[in-house]
C-alpha cells in the first residue's frame, strides 16, 4: 500500500495518454507548443506495465486524461486493458468529448465508467474564442452519447476565465435543472507558458458562487459541504443535478489528496502543482525490475509534498498542464 509521510493513502492514480489535443484552450496550452514525438509517450504495452505496478501497489482507482485522450490511437484497447486489470475498480477519464459521439459506446463497453467532459460556454462563438475551434455542437452531442452509453453520472468540467466567460456560468449551471449531471466551477492554475493570463484572469470559487446566486436565488448545499473529489457541491431547488465548485487555488484540498499522476512521457509527477517528479519510463526501459520501479514509486509517494504553495508565489513551471493531464 502506498502512504505518504503526512499519512495519506494514495491510491487514485491519473494516467495522461497524450499531450496531443485537438483543441487549443485559451487557459491550457501555450502558443507553440512543441509536442512530444511519439516514440518518447508511453506506449500501449508500457501503459499496461505500470497499471500492473500501480494495482500492484493498493492503487485502485484510474482516470485517463491528456492533453485529449480519445485522440490515442487504440484508446478503447487501452481502456479495455486497463479496467481488466486486477485490483482496478473504476476506470473514468476527463474529455473535451469532441469525438465521444463515436467513442462513448465502445468505450463504455470496454469497461470505462463515468466521464468528466469540459465544457466553458454553451455559445458556439464564445467556445471558438476559448478553445479555438468551431466544435461545440460535437461536444454537446457527445456529452449526450456518454450519458446514453451509461458513462454517468456525467460531470461538466468549466474553467471561469474573466472577461470571458462568467456570464455563461448561470446558463451552465441552469443545466442542472433538467440534467442530473454535476457542473462543476474550477479556479483557474498557473503552469509554464500562460502564467500571466491564468493568474490575471482567475476568477475564484467564492466569486462564482455569488454569480450564480445573484442570478437564480441560494444555493442548498449537498451533504453538509463533504467534499465529492475536489468539489463542494450544491444543489438549485428541484433540480435534478448538482453544481461543484473546485477551490483549487484559493481553498485546496490537500488534505483528502490521494492521487499522483503519471505524465504522457511516463514520468510521475506527485503533486499537480508542485515541480517534484520522478522519471519511470526511462528505467523501465533500461530493464528495471518491478521490484526496483516498485521501490522508487514507494519512496517518491512517502515524499509526496504536501500541497501548492501558490500563496507564496510557487508556481510550478517545468511543464504545461496538458503534458501532465488535469
Ligand atoms: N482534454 C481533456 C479535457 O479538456 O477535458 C483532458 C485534459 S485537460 C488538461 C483536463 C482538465 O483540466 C480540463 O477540465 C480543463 O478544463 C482543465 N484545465 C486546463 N487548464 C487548466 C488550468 N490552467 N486551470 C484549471 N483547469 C485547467
Ligand atoms: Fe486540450 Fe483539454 Fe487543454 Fe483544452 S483543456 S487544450 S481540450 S488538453
Amino acid at each position: 500500500m502506498a502512504i505518504d509521510r503526512f499519512g495519506r493513502r494514495i491510491h487514485y492514480l491519473r494516467i495522461s495518454l497524450t499531450d496531443h489535443c485537438n483543441l487549443r484552450c485559451i487557459y491550457c496550452m501555450p502558443e507553440g507548443m512543441t509536442f512530444h514525438p511519439y516514440a518518447e509517450l508511453m506506449q500501449d504495452d508500457e501503459i499496461f506495465i505500470f497499471t500492473r505496478l500501480f494495482s500492484g501497489l493498493g492503487f485502485d482507482k484510474i482516470r485517463l486524461t491528456g492533453g485529449e485522450p480519445t485522440l490515442r490511437a487504440n484508446i478503447v484497447k487501452l481502456v479495455h486493458g486497463i479496467s481488466h486489470t486486477d485490483g482496478i475498480r473504476s476506470v473514468s477519464m476527463t474529455t473535451n468529448a469532441v469525438l465521444l459521439s463515436k467513442l462513448a459506446g465502445p468505450l463504455a463497453e470496454a469497461g470505462l465508467q463515468r466521464v468528466n467532459v469540459s465544457i466553458d460556454t454553451l455559445d458556439p462563438l464564445k467556445f471558438k474564442q476559448l478553445t479555438g475551434f468551431d466544435n461545440l455542437e460535437n461536444v454537446w452531442k457527445g456529452i449526450l452519447s456518454a450519458e446514453q452509453a451509461g458513462l454517468g453520472p456525467i460531470k461538466l468540467n468549466v474553467v471561469v476565465v474573466r472577461g470571458f466567460n462568467e456570464p455563461d456560468v448561470v446558463e451552465l449551471a441552469r443545466l442542472t435543472l433538467q440534467h442530473a449531471w454535476q457542473v462543476r466551477f474550477i479556479e483557474m492554475m498557473p503552469f509554464a507558458g500562460k502564467t500571466d493570463f491564468q493568474t490575471g484572469q482567475m476568477v475564484t470559487a467564492a466569486e462564482t458562487h455569488s454569480l450564480i446566486e445573484n442570478a437564480m436565488g441560494r444555493l442548498v448545499p449537498v451533504n453538509d459541504q463533504t467534499l465529492d473529489g475536489e468539489a463542494r457541491r450544491f444543489h438549485l431547488p428541484g433540480a435534478l443535478g448538482t453544481i461543484g465548485f473546485i477551490y483549487s487555488v484559493t481553498a485546496p484540498f490537500c488534505g483528502s489528496c490521494n492521487r499522483v499522476r503519471l505524465t504522457a512521457d511516463g514520468v510521475l509527477r506527485l503533486c499537480l502543482l508542485r515541480e517534484s517528479e520522478l522519471d519511470l519510463l526511462t528505467p523501465l526501459r533500461n530493464g528495471a525490475s518491478q521490484d526496483q520501479l516498485r521501490t522508487m514509486v514507494l519512496e517518491a509517494v512517502y515524499n509526496k509534498p504536501w500541497g501548492h504553495a501558490l500563496a507564496q508565489g510557487e508556481i510550478p513551471l517545468n511543464r504545461v498542464l496538458n503534458e501532465i493531464g488535469g
